[in-house]
């Protein structure tokens, strides 16, 4: 008979399991440590979305005029913004308040995650106190796109845009969409941009007047810009933006521009052969060319609140656009005009 196994023999593992113990072992901390990464990384931060919150680190902020900041947010993953005229809205956190401030132009910078807001200081003002306190490397509270109003390519001739002080700024933004980064500009319609500040310290900086300088020059045809200042306080009639020279008006605008402005004169070489023309007999005039009639015409005014009570009437008590009134309500509305508020 073999003798009965000892009991000490089973106590030993096996070689074959002994080999397995690492492994067995590599596996459980492996999975631990991917469990406890997932359980306890920091959360990622989330995307631009127009129904919550999200940080936006500040990544540039200057002062361009007295009462004015100029500020770069990068937005976290933000999707593409759509048509103008789009808003971001950012929040206080002192007293969860929100306003909404328009990005001059689309996405930009490193990774195309950019924004830029003009932001003018309201004097006893919530969130743009808190705005212009904000240093670069801080984070602000946003969220977006919302659109305001909405542009709609009418087929229009005239484009019409009055605007007071940051009021600018959604302007900046629809011509920056049509004519800058659109491959096609349009062929049709004209655009007069009429801006006024109150004084030539506090017109709009080099980053927005520059580039609409710029569009002026290229396209004379399809846009125009006229400023006005409140007073010039003894400065030149003319203000630089880098090599171009722009006339400044010492008024308000008046009604006279607004007609000027659908009805611009003729170019002052064809003022001059005009006159001439008139002093010759009617048989050896040549035909006069029978004006286009420019009838569709869109008017957008955008600006502090007096302004767009004086130009389009006042506001409907729910905020929204309202009756058109004003200087424009005067000039009548009922000939293919349209006039929005922003
Ligand atoms: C579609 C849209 C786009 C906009 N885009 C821009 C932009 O690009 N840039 C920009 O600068 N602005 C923009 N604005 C305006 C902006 O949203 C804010 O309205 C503006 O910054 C003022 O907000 P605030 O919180 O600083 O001031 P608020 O606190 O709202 O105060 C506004 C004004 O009311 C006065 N006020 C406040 N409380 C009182 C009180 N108790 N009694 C009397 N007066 C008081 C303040 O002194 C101030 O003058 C936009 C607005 C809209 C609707």
């Amino acid at each position: 008979m073999p003798p009965p196994p000892s009991p000490t023999a089973h106590a030993v593992p096996s070689p074959p399991k002994l080999r397995r113990l690492p492994l067995a072992l590599g596996t459980t901390v492996l999975g631990l440590s991917l469990a406890s990464w997932y359980f306890l990384r920091p959360p990622s931060p989330k995307a631009l979305d127009p129904a919550s919150y999200s940080p936006a680190l500040i990544t540039s902020h200057t002062h361009p005029t007295p009462r004015t900041s100029l500020l770069k947010l990068r937005l976290p993953s933000p999707s593409p913004p759509p048509e103008p005229f789009y808003v971001l809205w950012v929040k206080s956190p002192q007293v969860q308040i929100e306003r909404p401030y328009t990005p001059l132009r689309g996405l930009e910078g490193e990774g195309g995650e950019e924004v830029e807001l003009w932001v003018r200081h309201e004097r006893g003002g919530e969130v743009s106190r808190y705005l212009s306190g904000r240093k670069v490397g801080e984070e602000v509270e946003v969220r977006g796109w919302t659109r305001s109003i909405q542009w709609q390519d009418k087929d229009w001739d005239e484009v019409i845009m009055l605007s007071g002080g940051t009021g600018i700024a959604p302007f900046h933004q629809l011509l920056h969409h049509l004519f800058l980064s659109s491959p096609v500009p349009p062929q049709k319609t004209r655009f007069t941009l009429l801006h006024g500040s109150r004084s030539p310290s506090e017109l709009p900086p080099p980053e927005i007047l520059g580039p609409l300088a710029a569009l002026q020059q290229r396209w004379p045809e399809r846009f125009r810009m006229r400023l006005f200042v409140d007073e010039l306080a003894g400065g030149p009639a003319v203000h630089s933006v880098g090599d171009e020279r722009l006339l400044l008006n010492e008024r308000r605008i008046q009604l006279d521009d607004l007609l000027r402005a659908v009805d611009p004169p003729p170019p002052p070489r064809f003022r001059f052969l005009g006159r001439v023309m008139a002093l010759l007999p009617p048989f050896m005039s040549p035909r006069q060319e029978e004006k286009p009639k420019r009838n569709k015409v869109l008017w957008l005014v955008s600006g502090p609140e007096e302004m767009v009570e004086a130009y389009a009437g006042p506001r409907a008590r729910d905020l929204s656009e309202g009756e058109v009134g004003g200087v424009l309500g005067s000039m009548g509305t009922g000939k293919g005009w349209e006039v929005r508020k922003l």
